[in-house]
């Protein structure tokens, strides 16, 4: 038979377009308009709808950026209609290829409650089905003229990122307002058309299914009048049953697939912006639902739950109908769906406490799955994490997304630092923007690595990122695809289902140990300089917020402050979102952080000094205590308690240095700093050990080109090292400090339109050499480094993350480790030979590389290899946000040579929570001690359910197993071990003796303690 294939896909493809599609709503008649634009930003729904209307017609420009307009339409439902589905067609001059990313709106009835979301690919609100004849109809709009900030020619700097300046120049054309009869035969044809094309596209042209689905095409494309497609759709459609009843094979492939919607809590939209966003797309799949009968959807982020449950009560009493019929999922149990990368060991605690306790105070529901579809790589802290928080499964699909290597399984245990393992699912479909496409459907099937060993994957479905969700269209196509020969299986199941099903069908998968490294992005480490030191510094001041109140409120009856710590951690936790802490929102988002921070820092440090200031007493004889935050002893005060100032004394020495510059000297390390403010030398003098690679500068910055080839303020991508300058000339190097207790000098530096200045520190009894960098950024596409070339032989690091640190090469011998060249530390890396090792803290900077170089032999070298790491301070990048990073920045590291791990962890713990000082007359006994370094306190705090229990956390911080004995001098009758949640956990609870506790971790182990009674005091 001649080969006619082509020739009837084609016919296909035109007959949908130009007749069968449009042949859905055969009749309409133009809905009357009216608009109000609100002045400024968003109006409370009773304003927007009692405000005076002017016509607006179809064709009409609207919408300034940032804008909203409030659209009334009125028309009355034709005579002839009676007995027919009617629908309101509403579109507002859309975009189909952008949902989410351009105008939006959300429909209300008279009495202002909502009826659904409209979007590209929801255009609809139905009237009546059956419809009366001569019915009026209102509805009114609340249309959000968001501007496209990523157009077809994605990364292009805009100004449209900022209310402040992006003009007022309307973004859209109001194109089509109607009422219309909706046929649904032509509707079902559509589906059936769209499901055995897409499929049969997918099919080996060499099979018979690819040619039984083409003839059946054929015959009800035959069987169309394309005059009067309604008439003859039923006949069509009937041509294709068949082919649509056939059954799927034994061995194919099972979809469990979830309605989803996707929508980043901000990005190319302010926060305020997600409120709304959040309302239309629930609105719109709570009204599916009940349409619906075996749709089942899931949100994550009980962030978002939160916002509907305060600004529109109308939607969530409907998600919470939803809910407690199982069938709208709560999902994720974490705050937002955060970055993980960046967030510190107790926020990242912090994002499953907040999560889940709101499900389950809401909903009675607590999730098993972590849900981090679109985050930009995982550490090896977080499998400890989900575990601890009662959590078992992992849900992402964003490492499909590496730009080098395959990740090797969808399906496995994934092992974290300590040895906890997650069975982990990434979803073969490669997305979590399913929308029942053929070509969607059948590459989760071939690409699920699994095959043979397990059958099922899971496919989040719906329009996402800027939200929308699943479509009635899709749950067709879903419907289509239950049991069809040729595809892959499709049914609506809960997370959880899903998980249960897979885990049980493969008990036993392929293990990956260590962190999920995104081979993408790699730049989100650094982008947006001041909301990364926002988040570390209010990290730093949550700690010390919970550690002096708990404290206060046990030794001196000072009120806890509950219900502010409680906002301010969601505070935090809400500007993780994988958009907000990575960088790479508009300029308005980042604007608004800063602001945010500043207010929660000074609220935080209001909690802090009040609480000192309650266990300070009598400060009128002068004297001084020192409060340290920190979960080490420090100049005599004890970890987490307080004590008398003592007077410093030094021997530390500055000289001139031969040959220009300074030598600094405090009896542990000498440091020389040279004419160009370059350290030149670092040499311990215990150790009798040069800190240096030979014929080095550490201290250095070095400037790069980085222009990467797509997501400017994500990506840098490697060729970015190709080409960079050393900044070593110098405008200045003077003499800042030269005491006994401290010497200091300090370098300025001109380079492009930029200046920085550096002071460099050591004090007396350290050997630690501080580093405060202030910047005056105005580069356009750079990034500036900050090197340490180390005399260092290793093949691998130390970088530390949540409760402990993860080992990388140095080296690049393999593509899994040159795809690492931007990699994340928190507040250390460490580099060690064995007994010898060195580490650089940082107090804001999360990004880094390393590399290593031969010693150069012509420069005193030996042949051998040295070690240089370089700390990321800031980019430039002009998309989203065009002015990225511009102004003064202020960063601090410290270089500690002969550090160990623990020096390492105690340092960088130093650099993060300087001591406080506050007048007071006695010493405070912190309310736990432990001993050793190994075991380090992350948190002490009041538990969350008010009972006055005091709540500990530990976790061993060296990588080996160690003991530790916690002693408290309050009144605790009983120590529970607990979940993240201060839940007890089952088994053996740790045995309290006269006020202590032994202990025992495994490397890296995080232990949380409750401790029963320690409030009797204070209330008695
Ligand atoms: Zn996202």
């Amino acid at each position: 038979m001649h080969d006619d294939r082509t020739l009837v896909e084609a016919r296909l493809r035109r007959v949908l377009d130009e007749r069968i599609r449009p042949a859905v709503y055969p009749e309409s008649v133009p809905l009357t308009v009216g608009g109000w634009v609100a002045p400024d930003e968003p109006v409370p729904v009773a304003e927007g709808l009692a405000a005076p209307r002017t016509p607006i017609a179809v064709g009409d420009r609207w919408g300034a950026p940032w804008g909203t307009t409030w659209l009334t339409v009125e028309g009355t439902v034709p005579a002839a209609w009676a007995g027919r589905t009617v629908e309101a067609l509403l579109d507002l001059g859309f975009d189909r290829n952008m949902p989410g990313f351009q105008c939006e709106g959300l429909v209300y009835r008279p009495d202002g409650t909502p009826v659904k979301g409209i979007n590209p690919n929801n255009q609809w609100v139905r009237i009546a089905a059956p419809a009366v004849g001569g019915e009026r109809v209102l509805l009114h709009v609340e249309a959000a003229s968001n501007p496209v900030i990523m157009d077809y020619h994605p990364f292009l700097p805009t100004e449209l990122g900022d209310k402040a300046t992006a003009g007022d120049e309307p973004q859209y054309r109001l194109a089509r307002m109607d009422l219309a009869v909706f046929d649904r035969t032509v509707w079902e044809l559509v589906l059936d058309l769209e499901v055995v094309g897409e499929l049969m596209a997918e099919l080996p042209a060499d099979g018979a299914r690819r040619w039984e689905l083409l003839r059946a095409v054929e015959r009800a494309l035959d069987a169309i009048d394309l005059q009067d497609v309604g008439a003859t759709a039923a006949a069509a459609r009937a041509e294709l049953a068949g082919v649509l009843a056939a059954p799927a094979v034994p061995s194919a492939h099972r979809i469990s697939a979830v309605g989803h919607a996707h929508i980043d809590t901000a990005w190319l939209w302010p926060l305020r912006e997600t409120v709304r966003k959040v309302a239309r797309t629930t609105a719109n799949m709570t009204a599916l639902l009940a349409d619906q009968p075996d749709f089942v959807y899931t949100m994550s982020q009980a962030q978002q739950y939160a916002w509907i449950k305060e600004h529109r009560p109308e939607v969530y009493a409907e998600v919470k109908r939803a809910v407690a019929e199982g069938r709208f999922v709560p999902a994720g149990g974490m705050w937002v769906e955060s970055d993980t990368n960046m967030p510190g060991a107790e926020a990242m605690a912090r994002q499953f406490v907040h999560g889940k306790r709101f499900f389950l105070d809401e909903f009675g529901v607590e999730n098993e799955e972590a849900w981090l579809p679109d985050t930009f790589g995982f550490t090896g802290g977080l499998p400890q994490i989900i575990k601890a928080a009662g959590s078992r499964w992992l849900l992402t699909q964003k490492i499909s997304w590496s730009q080098v290597n395959s990740f090797p399984h969808h399906t496995f245990w994934w092992e974290g630092i300590d040895g906890t393992r997650i069975f982990t699912h990434f979803p073969p479909i490669d997305t979590y923007n399913c929308s029942m496409k053929g070509h969607e459907i059948a590459h989760a099937a071939r690409n699920f690595k699994e095959k043979g060993r397990a059958t099922r994957s899971l496919a989040p479905t719906g329009w996402g990122d800027g939200g929308g969700g699943t479509t009635r269209e899709m749950i067709g196509k879903a419907a289509r695809l239950r049991d069809l020969e040729g595809s892959a299986t499709v049914r609506w199941e809960k997370p959880a289902d899903f998980f249960a099903q897979a885990q049980a069908e493969y008990p036993d998968p392929p293990v990956w140990v260590g962190e999920l490294y995104l081979e993408l992005h790699r730049a989100t480490l650094t982008s947006q300089a001041k909301t990364k030191q926002g988040n570390r510094a209010s990290e730093n001041l949550l700690r010390e917020a919970e550690l002096w109140a708990a404290t206060a409120a046990l030794r001196a009856g000072f009120r806890y402050p509950y219900a502010e710590l409680d906002r301010l951690w969601k505070t935090v936790l809400l500007h993780q979102f994988h958009d907000i802490l990575p960088g790479s929102s508009i300029a308005w988002v980042h604007r608004e952080a800063a602001q945010t921070y500043a207010r929660v820092a000074a609220e935080l440090t209001g909690i802090i000094e009040a609480a000192q200031r309650a266990l300070a007493g009598d400060g009128s004889a002068g004297r001084e205590l020192v409060f340290n935050a920190a979960p080490h002893r420090r100049a005599g005060v004890p970890a987490g308690g307080a004590a008398p100032a003592v007077d410093r004394v030094g021997d530390c020495v500055l000289q001139p240095r031969a040959g220009g510059g300074f030598v600094l000297a405090n009896g542990l390390l000498r440091v020389e700093v040279d004419a160009r403010g370059l350290v030149v030398s670092a040499y311990d003098l215990a150790e009798r050990r040069e800190t240096l690679a030979p014929g080095a500068a550490a201290n250095l910055l070095q400037l790069h080109p980085d222009f990467p080839n797509m997501w400017d303020a994500w990506d840098v991508d490697q060729f970015y090292r190709n080409t960079g300058t050393d900044l070593t000339g110098v405008d200045e190097l003077v003499v800042l400090a030269d005491k006994p207790e401290a010497v200091a000098v300090r370098v300025t530096r001109s380079f492009g339109a930029s200046t920085v200045s550096q002071t460099l520190t050591l004090t007396a009894g350290t050997k630690r050499l501080d580093l405060d960098t202030e910047v005056d950024w105005h580069e356009r596409e750079k990034f500036l480094k900050l090197a340490f070339p180390l005399d260092l032989h290793t093949e691998r690091y130390a970088a530390e993350t949540q409760f402990g640190h993860q080992f990388r090469a140095t080296h690049t011998n393999t593509s899994w480790e040159a795809a690492k060249f931007e990699a994340c530390n928190h507040r250390f890396v460490h580099f060690a030979e064995p007994g010898w090792g060195v580490a650089l803290v940082t107090a804001s900077t999360y990004g880094h590389d390393v590399t290593r170089a031969v010693r150069s032999t012509d420069r005193g070298g030996d042949g051998g290899t040295t070690t240089t790491v370089r700390a990321s301070l800031l980019r430039a990048p002009r998309f989203p946000d065009p002015h990225t990073d511009q102004g003064l920045h202020r960063f601090r590291h410290a270089l500690v040579p002969g550090a160990t791990i623990a020096d390492a962890v105690r340092e960088g713990y130093r650099i993060n929570l300087p001591e406080r000082r506050m007048p007071g007359s006695g010493a405070v006994a912190p309310l736990v001690e432990t001993d050793g370094d190994a075991v380090v306190v992350s948190a002490v705090k009041l538990a969350d359910d008010g009972s006055g229990d005091l709540v500990v956390r530990l976790y061993e911080a060296t990588g080996a197993r160690n003991r530790t004995t916690l002693r408290t001098d309050l009144p605790v009758t009983a120590v529970h071990a607990c979940d993240l949640l201060e839940r007890p956990l089952d088994g053996a609870h740790p045995e309290l003796r006269d006020g202590t506790v032994e202990l025992a971790l495994r490397p890296f182990q995080l232990v949380t303690l409750r401790l029963a009674g320690a409030g009797a005091q204070a209330h008695s």
